[in-house]
């Protein structure tokens, strides 16, 4: 069941988790026509491996690195991206991500926080994963097939979020992305080397930021 409020408030279930699945196409659409593409930094870029500034202001710049965050996304093909993909040092994620019954998911988080699973709840999947940020590679990746984020929206209002399958490996990586960590930094050594011998052989669809 989802309570509809108000225009500038966020709609919450019976559970309090915000509710990101409806009107997808047109907020992911609004967003991304408002903002520009950026090119995408890649491992290597020191802005990727450290943990980002937390928000403070929830202000019209705000916005506006949300809007280009979405238009990036779009260009790059993604299904979330951090903004330090974009070269800006600040904890907030987009994402666009169906889940694992195929329901689309798109919104915003600002310091979002991984909760802890109860270990009854944790069930690792070690489905396929890929990042914009290492451009072509792929592993397969264990991780919890369930993950319930919490941070603050655009307008800094406290949400949660929460996510199954394909979707909770997306809140994963991202929330990782502002901690300075990349999927492959999760990976054995040898699958790490082959991920990045991956990206080295190919060349990526969309534009990125050299490293020096
Ligand atoms: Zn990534």
């Amino acid at each position: 069941m989802a309570q509809q409020e108000t225009d500038e408030q966020i709609s919450v279930d019976d559970e309090g988790f915000v509710v990101d699945t409806e009107d997808c196409e047109a907020r992911e659409a609004a967003h991304r026509e408002r903002g520009t593409s950026r090119p995408i930094t890649v491992v290597g870029n020191p802005v990727l491996h450290k943990e980002c500034k937390d928000v403070t202001e929830f202000d019209d710049e705000l916005a506006r690195l949300i809007d280009d965050m979405f238009a990036s996304q779009r260009t790059a093909e993604g299904v979330g991206l951090a903004a330090n993909q974009i070269g800006v040092d600040l904890k907030v994620f987009v994402y666009d991500c169906p889940d694992d019954e195929g329901v689309r998911h798109v919104g915003a988080v600002c310091n979002p926080v991984l909760e802890e699973l109860a270990p009854e709840d944790r069930v690792l999947d070690d489905s396929n994963e890929g990042c914009l940020s290492v451009p072509t590679a792929y592993a397969s990746l264990a991780r919890p097939d369930y993950a319930v984020v919490r941070g603050q929206d655009a307008k800094g209002n406290p949400v949660k979020v929460r996510g199954s399958g394909y979707f909770a490996r997306c809140l994963q990586h991202e929330t990782d992305h502002l901690y300075g960590y990349l999927y492959i930094d999760r990976l054995s050594k040898r699958d790490r080397k082959d991920a990045l011998r991956q990206m080295a052989e190919n060349t990526p669809r969309y534009e990125i930021v050299p490293n020096d």
